[in-house]
Parts: structure tokens; C-alpha cells; sequence
């Protein structure tokens, strides 16, 4: 993961939502919107040009 991919919209909403869970005590919810945002992690994960060293 690199600092200079934003993430997506869907991961920003995730982390939102995650962040007010959290701030609301709702730990359940929070760890909820976690594992949402990791399920789609298509761009953190090196892609198939990535690992071949070629530009993404
Ligand atoms: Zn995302």
C-alpha cells in the first residue's frame, strides 16, 4: 500500500463510516466497515502489472 494512492471513494466511505462507528463505541459496526473495505482491496493489491515491474 502506498501513500500516494488515494484511496477509493468505497474505501473512503467505509473509513468514514468505520470512524463514526468507532467514535459512537459501536465496535461491532466499526469492525464491520473494516472488513468491508478490506474485501475490496483490488488497488492495494499489487496488480498483475505491478508485479511484473511494469507502470499500472
Ligand atoms: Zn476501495
Amino acid at each position: 500500500m502506498t501513500e500516494e494512492t488515494p484511496p477509493c471513494a468505497e474505501c473512503q466511505k467505509y473509513t468514514a463510516l468505520r470512524e463514526k462507528a468507532k467514535q459512537s463505541g459501536d465496535y461491532r459496526a466499526a469492525a464491520d466497515y473494516e472488513l468491508l473495505r478490506r474485501q475490496h482491496p483490488s488497488h492495494e493489491m499489487p496488480s498483475v502489472t505491478a508485479r511484473w515491474g511494469l507502470p499500472t
